[in-house]
C-alpha cells in the first residue's frame, strides 16, 4: 500500500500502522444506512464507535501475525488498514513450514484471547444477562456482547481455507509439511479460488463486501502463486548471472534529442549515463519523455537523468532483485560489485530469464 493514500497512525515495534482513504468510505456508509433506518444522532455515533473498535481489534490481529513473523526471524514493513481488513506488509517471511503455520495462526488467536477477555467481562462485571439484551441495536449494554460475537465471527472467517486468507495459508504450511511449497501454494490456490467464487456469489445476494473479498482472494491466491514460481526458480540464481555489461553509453552533456534519436536503436529500457568517463547515473525512457517535455530536445541530460537509483548488489539473489525492482516500479537499475559500477539489470530481462529456465525445466 502506498503511504500517500494512507493516513498514518503510529509506528509500534517498528511496524507503520496506517488507514487507507477508503476506510472514510465505510464510515461514510455506515452513516448513510444509519440515517436511512431513521437512527438518532446518537444511535449513529455507537455505530461509528462499534466498528472502530472493531478495527482496533482488526489491528491486533494483525500485530499477533506481524510479532510472531517478527519473533521468528521474518521482517514487517507496515499494517494497512482498509474497509475489508487489515494487511500485514511482511517483507520476509520465515521460510519453514511450521513457521508460516505460527505465523498464520497467531493472528486469529488474537481475537479469540479478545472474545475470551470480553466473556470473562460480561460474566464478571455486566450485570445483565445475554438472555436479558435486546439485539435489535447496538447499545451499550449489549456493546461488548457484540463486540465478542464480531472477533469470533473474524476467527471462524479467518480459518476458511481460502488461500490467501490466514486460513489457506494455514492449509499451505500443513501441505508444505509433506510436499514441495510451490506444489503447496498451487493446490491451496486452487481451493482459495473455488471460495472466491463461493464469496462473489454469496456477496451478490447478502453482503456486498463479500464481492470485494472474493475478487481480493481470487487475485491475491493469483498473484501469490505467480510469485511463488518466480521464487522457485530466481532464488537459486544472483544478479550477477544475468547482469547486462554490454549498454548504451551517453554523456551528462549530451542533449535529450541526442538520447531520443538514439533511443530507437537501443533494446534497453534506458541509458547509462557517465560524468568524465564514469558512471553517474542511469537516464531511463520515463526520465527521458518526462525531461523532453520539460525541457524540449535541446535539454541536457545531466538534468533529467535519475541519479539516485539504489544500485543493487551483483551478489544478491535474483527473486530479492525481482521483488525490489518490482515494488520500486523501475525501468532498470544499476548493478554494483565490489562498490563499483559493473552493468545494469531490468525485470523484462529477468522475466525472460525466468520464461527460458522454465522452458528448459
Ligand atoms: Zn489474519
Amino acid at each position: 500500500m502506498q503511504s500517500k493514500y494512507s493516513l498514518n497512525l503510529g509506528k509500534p515495534f517498528g511496524i507503520r500502522v496506517s488507514v487507507h482513504w477508503t476506510f472514510s468510505l465505510l464510515i461514510v456508509w455506515i452513516v448513510i444506512m444509519s440515517v436511512n433506518q431513521g437512527l438518532g444522532l446518537s444511535q449513529i455515533l455507537m455505530h461509528i464507535l462499534f466498528v472502530l473498535t472493531l478495527f482496533a481489534c482488526v489491528v491486533l490481529h494483525e500485530f499477533g501475525h506481524s510479532l510472531m513473523a517478527i519473533k521468528l526471524g521474518g521482517k514487517v514493513q507496515s499494517i494497512t488498514l482498509l474497509p475489508i481488513g487489515g494487511i500485514a506488509s511482511i517483507t520476509e517471511m520465515p521460510e519453514r513450514a511450521w513457521d508460516e503455520f505460527m505465523v498464520s495462526i497467531a493472528g486469529p488467536l488474537v481475537n479469540v484471547v479478545i472474545a475470551a477477555l470480553l466473556w470473562l467481562y460480561i460474566d464478571i462485571f455486566h450485570g445483565v444477562g445475554i438472555d436479558q439484551m435486546e439485539f435489535g441495536r447496538i447499545t451499550a449494554t449489549n456493546f461488548p456482547f457484540i463486540l465478542m460475537t464480531a472477533n469470533l465471527f473474524i476467527v471462524a472467517f479467518n480459518l476458511i481455507p481460502a488461500f490467501p486468507l490466514d486460513g489457506g495459508r494455514l492449509f499451505r504450511s500443513i501441505l508444505s509439511l509433506n510436499m514441495d511449497k510451490l506444489k503447496a501454494t498451487r493446490i491451496a490456490k486452487d481451493i482459495g479460488q473455488v471460495f472466491a467464487i463461493l464469496f462473489i456469489l454469496a456477496g451478490l445476494f447478502f453482503n456486498p463486501f463479500l464481492i470485494i473479498i472474493g475478487f481480493f482472494v481470487l487475485l491475491g491466491a493469483k498473484a501469490e502463486y505467480e510469485m511463488m514460481k518466480y521464487k522457485d526458480v530466481l532464488k537459486n540464481y544472483k544478479v550477477g548471472d544475468i547482469v547486462k555489461t554490454e549498454y548504451e553509453t551517453l554523456d551528462e552533456n549530451e542533449t535529450l534529442g541526442t538520447a531520443a534519436d538514439k533511443l530507437a536503436h537501443i533494446y534497453d529500457r534506458g541509458f547509462v549515463v557517465t560524468s568524465e568517463g564514469k558512471y553517474a547515473g542511469l537516464l531511463t525512457k520515463s526520465d527521458l519523455i518526462k525531461g523532453l517535455s520539460t525541457h524540449g530536445k535541446e535539454g541536457l541530460i545531466k538534468d533529467v537523468m535519475s541519479k539516485n537509483i539504489e544500485a543493487i548488489g551483483a551478489g544478491i539473489s535474483l527473486f530479492d532483485a525481482y521483488r525490489e525492482i518490482h515494488k520500486k516500479r523501475y525501468d532498470i537499475v544499476p548493478v554494483e560489485k565490489n562498490g563499483e559500477f559493473s552493468g545494469i539489470i531490468d525485470l523484462e530481462s529477468i522475466n525472460e530469464f525466468f520464461i527460458i529456465r522454465k522452458a528448459m525445466g
